[in-house]
């Protein structure tokens, strides 16, 4: 009973071997794998993934902040097309039955430039999620005080931060609006979320893995499987026998995605 709440298996990642990826999910006890789209390429390829492997992948669709995108491909060589954003949030909603979340949305101040612009597209896809009842999940780099800020400027308690990076005061007012933290696969080796899994009560806490980035195993290609470890991690900082803490993350799971 694990889940993978965040990660991306697209084409560019896993271009040969996603079946044997799922494979391996489904033998580590996986039950749910969330992709997150970020642009229009990657939302479709989410859903497909859905199509091709129901009952155990649910996509979830995003619009990362395209300035932050771009900039981030340009220096990976992989291209990027200018899209039409309102387009794009169009389609999420109509694609809204397809989905468990919208995600991977959020700010970027570390790549990204247009504030202002980010800020408009961040807040539309918000209003998306509450619109049609789907949990958000966020990614803030550099921006994690604002991102909190205009997330607080609504009442929405179906909120996940993924790998979320910020101070401890920022991590507290997480806790006090009741969302929930995703803990990647890295924090085997990462004192900040192993501070965030040990001061925060167990019914804000989800796995995710980020793959292919955040492999517990350094200089690997992350994979869903490997949700196990962050779970092994919980249990031994947390000090609880394994099935429990798995039967507790399951629980979350289900409460957020309303399964
Ligand atoms: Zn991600």
């Amino acid at each position: 009973m694990l889940a993978d709440v965040h990660c991306h298996l697209d084409e560019t990642f896993f271009k040969d071997d996603v079946d044997k990826v799922i494979e391996n999910a489904k033998k580590a006890g996986l039950k749910a794998i969330v992709p997150a789209g970020v642009d229009p390429k990657t939302n479709r390829n989410a859903l497909l993934l859905g199509e091709r492997y129901p009952g155990l992948v649910y996509p979830a669709l995003g619009i990362y902040p395209p300035d932050a995108l771009k900039r981030e491909l340009e220096e990976t060589k992989d291209g990027f097309s200018h899209y039409d954003v309102d387009a794009e949030i169009e389609f999420i909603s109509q694609n809204a039955s397809k989905l468990w979340a919208i995600g991977e949305v959020g700010m970027d101040f570390k790549d990204g430039t247009d504030f202002p612009e980010q800020e408009r597209i961040f807040r539309k896809l918000v209003e998306l999620a509450i619109k049609i009842d789907k949990p958000l999940i966020i990614h803030s780099r550099k921006a994690e005080a604002k991102v909190i800020d205009i997330l607080e400027t609504y009442n929405y308690r179906r909120i996940v931060m993924h790998c979320f990076g910020g101070n401890h005061n920022l991590v507290q007012k997480i806790r006090d609006n009741k969302w929930l933290f995703s803990i990647p696969t890295s924090a085997v080796r990462d004192q900040h979320f192993q501070k965030i899994i040990r001061e925060t009560p167990l019914f804000q806490i989800l796995t995710e893995t980020d793959s292919p980035f955040l492999s517990p195993f350094k200089e690997q290609r992350n994979e869903p499987a490997n949700v196990v470890e962050t779970v092994k991690l919980i249990a031994q900082l947390r000090n609880m026998a394994e099935e429990d803490v798995v039967g507790r993350l399951w629980k979350n799971t289900k409460v957020l995605f309303r399964i």
